[in-house]
Order: structure tokens, then C-alpha cells, then sequence
């Protein structure tokens, strides 16, 4: 069993360099910050089923861009990619590199749901959650072990080079306090960009529902184990969504005809491949 960890090892020995230069520093500076997510984003491209399809890549991205052009870190150049598998998860890197499952695509039935687990996602990126993250990691490979944990779909190796480095998987997730963040942000986020931020809410209780009638062997098992307290998180957002003027909800966008023929496509897209929960 040594030898995959030795190999790993030297593999990411630039990576973990980084991290380690990083650390000795005080501040990431953002190009830094760009060129850790670029090296995840390249390992992520070789070690994840990527849907890769022309029309749903431009769909997610021309959505993402929308909302993420509208936050304080607008300066970064955003890409937003779809993972092939039906687990319902999305992560994000540094540098505004983010990803959604397909199983969060085809769990959307309006855009403005959608909406909601991007500007969370995006959320992570401005407030740079996973740079924290990679700082108390040094560097080793955190977003590759982030996108392991969230999608179960690594090829064995990746997922045990992405565990045996950190020493667990645990610290992929990130903290409740960085969650509850997330929504605030995301929250706030939709709602600059016209989107309604109900989205979010409806997209959770769905997923709860679900979880409740299928249990662990679900597609949606994995959102729950990677986010604890979605119960508390339902009630934060019901309290935001309180605080609205209700004549400014309704002028929000929920949906998009562009959305839609998104789903249309996915639709006559072959399945992904099975997960390996
Ligand atoms: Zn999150």
C-alpha cells in the first residue's frame, strides 16, 4: 500500500510547496489564490467524470457569471463546470473555480433553485473559505479531497490520495459557521442579480423531503452527511425571506426559459455513470 502514497506524494510535492510558501506568508494574495484553484481544477478535470456538454456548460456558466459579476470579487475570472454524477452536491475552489453536480441540475425544476446553490457555492469563493481551508491543510490537495467527498465518484486512487494526504476526509467539509455564511451570502447574492432568493428555500425543503422518504441510499444522502443542521439552515433562510418586502420578492425572477431548455437538454443527455456510494 505504499506505493500509491509515494507516488501521490511526489506528484503534489509542487502543490504542497505552495502551500507551505503560503503559509509562511501572512496574506494570499488573489493571484495566489487563482493559481491554487487552477492547479485543483486541473487534477478535478483528469480525476472527475466532467458532463462536458457544450450547451449545459454555457447554460450553468452564463447563470453563474450573472450573480458572481454582481459580488465583491467580480474582478475574478469565474468558472462554473457540471460534474456527471446524480449525487446532489456542488464545491467550490479558490480563485472562483465552481462545481455542481448534474444531480443538482436534474433536482432543480426552477431556475431561481439553481440560483441558489450557485450563489452559495459563490459565496464560499468571495469569502474565501477554501483558502482558509487550504492554509490549515498546507496546500495538499484539498480541493481534489473537497470534490472526492462531495461526489463519490474519484477513481479509487484519487480518493484515496485525497484521504491518505490530509489524513482524513473530514476536513473537506467546510465549518457549520462558514455554512450558515454561505447562505447569508448566497442569499444576498441571488437577490442582486433579479433572482428570487425562494429558490434556495424550496430547493432545501426538497431535498429534505426526499431524504425523509428514501433514507441513506438516496442521491441526496451525501448533501446531508456533507451539511449538517440543513433543518437550521431552512429556518435562516425562512427568517431572510421574512425580511423581504414582499413587493420586492415578487419583482424577482424565479425562472427562465433558458433554464428550462437547459433541462430540456440534460434530459436526452445519456445517464451518468454510477456513483459509488
Ligand atoms: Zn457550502
Amino acid at each position: 500500500m505504499h506505493h500509491p502514497g509515494i507516488t501521490m506524494r511526489t506528484t503534489s510535492l509542487a502543490v504542497s510547496l505552495a502551500g507551505a510558501a503560503l503559509l509562511a506568508g501572512c496574506a494570499v494574495s488573489t493571484q495566489q489564490e487563482v493559481q491554487m484553484g487552477q492547479q485543483e481544477a486541473q487534477q478535478i478535470s483528469t480525476q472527475l467524470p466532467m458532463l462536458q456538454d457544450p450547451q449545459v456548460d454555457a447554460y450553468v456558466n452564463d447563470l453563474g457569471n450573472e450573480i458572481a459579476k454582481r459580488t465583491s470579487r467580480a474582478d475574478l475570472d469565474w468558472h462554473f463546470a457540471v460534474v456527471n454524477t446524480d449525487v446532489v452536491n456542488a464545491f467550490a475552489l479558490p480563485g472562483g473555480f465552481v462545481y455542481v453536480n448534474r444531480g443538482v441540475l436534474a433536482h432543480a425544476s426552477t431556475m431561481d433553485e439553481l440560483a441558489g446553490v450557485l450563489g452559495h457555492e459563490i459565496e464560499h469563493v468571495v469569502l474565501r473559505h477554501s483558502v482558509k481551508q487550504m492554509q490549515q491543510q498546507q496546500g495538499a490537495n484539498v480541493g481534489l479531497a473537497i470534490a472526492c467527498t462531495l461526489t463519490n465518484v474519484c477513481n479509487s486512487q484519487a480518493a484515496a490520495t485525497a484521504i491518505n494526504i490530509g489524513g482524513t476526509a473530514v476536513f473537506a467539509k467546510f465549518s457549520r459557521e462558514d455554512e450558515v455564511q454561505a447562505d447569508n451570502g448566497g442569499f444576498q447574492n441571488v437577490m442582486r442579480a433579479g433572482i428570487s432568493p425562494a429558490g434556495m428555500l424550496s430547493f432545501f425543503k426538497k431535498l429534505l423531503a426526499e431524504e425523509q422518504s428514501q433514507g441513506s441510499s438516496g442521491t441526496t444522502a451525501a448533501w446531508f452527511s456533507d451539511h449538517p443542521g440543513t433543518q437550521d439552515r431552512i429556518a435562516d433562510i425562512q427568517r431572510m425571506l421574512a425580511n423581504v418586502p414582499p413587493a420586492e420578492l415578487a419583482k424577482l425572477q424565479t425562472d427562465s426559459r433558458a433554464f428550462q431548455s437547459m433541462k430540456a437538454r440534460l434530459a436526452q443527455l445519456p445517464p451518468a455513470p454510477p456513483s459509488k456510494q
